[in-house]
């Protein structure tokens, strides 16, 4: 069976070419699937009963199931989701005054294994697929509209476990689905794709024409304390990765944001924040200051408030445009992977 909300446009449309169909086909069939939110074939009445009977045969409209919510006190709900092989991802929506945003998974695990994230500790049980990405979005939107205020997913932010360059093509046509105005028609600066630094992905993404946005994961401005904290940079070390984020500035003529955890004793004192400085000077990009979010699975401590405080206040003297990231459900499990860890070592 192949899963409708796995097809980008242009697949579906040689898909039904092949079944002897005209390739408008796949514009109903997604007006069908994400405007009017069909959930089967019956439903399609501009299409014929036999071709229906056809849909029916090889093609399905699966989604993930809740295994476990997490409401909020701020309105961030985190959802456990439960993929078709048993596997569980976590979901997470955020309400912002200027819409909701999805922070969307790409993996089950991550392998790049950074010290300070639960996510990345079993390692990457496998890729998600297309359909499990939109998934994401549609269960979302499905808890949205049941609450009756009108509101839908507006933004998404492919941070949550996983590495979205690691899974590239099925990373790229969740972006063009969500995107497509047939589709879930979400513009693409409200959509910002995460990654830890996997140099190739950065420059293959440039070249991508698309208008969404990109995020490194930086953390640390020397190749020693990043090696420490991420060992991805071992494998593309900073003077490459910068040079790829400069390639990027120029090709897509877009800017980066630069997110830095700040984790107590670690990375960040002012002089990190000098060397942050010297690294991002000659580019465009803004920094995303983190707090970090601590977990049971390791030492790291969170930097004291006037440390953040210290440590935008000498990036804004210097130039840089940053911000300190707003955060959501500190009362549920927040961190990253936290949930599903949770979650699966009581059962
Ligand atoms: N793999 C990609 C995207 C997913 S991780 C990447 O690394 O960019 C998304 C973000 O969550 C990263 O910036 C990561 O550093 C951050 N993160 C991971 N664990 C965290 C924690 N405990 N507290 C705060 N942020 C965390
Ligand atoms: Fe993977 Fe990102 Fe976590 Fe690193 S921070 S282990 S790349 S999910």
């Amino acid at each position: 069976m192949i899963n409708l909300y796995g097809l980008e446009i242009k697949k579906l449309e040689k898909l039904m070419v092949e079944e002897g169909q005209k390739p408008y086909r796949a514009t109903q069939l997604y007006t069908w699937i994400y405007e009017k939110k069909a959930t089967n074939f019956d439903e399609m009445s501009d299409i014929s009963l036999k071709f229906r009977n056809v849909l029916k045969e090889k093609y399905c409209l699966d989604l993930p199931t809740v295994s476990y919510v997490q409401n909020s006190a701020d309105g961030t709900i985190k959802l456990l989701l439960k993929m078709k092989d048993g596997m569980q991802v976590e979901t997470v929506l955020m309400r912002y005054n200027y819409g909701c945003a999805a922070c969307v998974s790409s993996q089950v695990g991550c392998n790049i294994g950074c010290s300070f994230c639960s996510s990345g500790l079993l390692g990457k049980k496998r890729d998600l697929l297309v359909e499990e990405m939109v998934g994401q979005i549609l269960v979302l939107n499905d808890i949205l509209s049941k609450e009756g205020r009108g509101e839908r997913v507006s933004h998404v932010v492919v941070m949550g476990t996983g590495e979205p360059f690691d899974n590239y093509d099925n990373v790229m046509d969740f972006i063009r689905i969500i995107n497509n105005q047939k589709g879930l028609s979400i513009g693409a600066r409200h959509i910002t794709v995460s990654t830890s630094g996997i140099v190739e992905g950065i420059k293959k993404y440039a070249r991508e024409g698309l208008q969404t946005n990109l995020a490194i994961s930086l953390h640390a401005s020397n190749d020693e304390k990043r090696t420490k904290l991420m060992k991805i940079n071992k494998v593309y070390p900073l003077k490459d990765l910068m040079e790829a984020v400069k390639e990027y500035e120029q090709i897509a003529q877009r800017r980066v944001t630069y997110e830095y955890l700040l984790i107590q004793g670690v990375n960040d004192t002012l002089e990190d924040a000098r060397e942050l400085v010297e690294l991002i000077k000659d580019t465009k990009g803004y920094v995303n200051l983190i707090p970090y979010n601590e977990t049971n699975l390791n030492d790291y401590k969170r930097s004291s408030n006037n440390r953040v405080h210290a440590f935008l206040d000498y990036l804004t003297k210097n130039h840089i445009t940053s911000t300190i990231r707003k955060e959501f459900g500190s009362d549920i499990d927040a961190a990253c992977g936290q949930l599903k860890a949770k979650v699966e070592n009581k059962t």
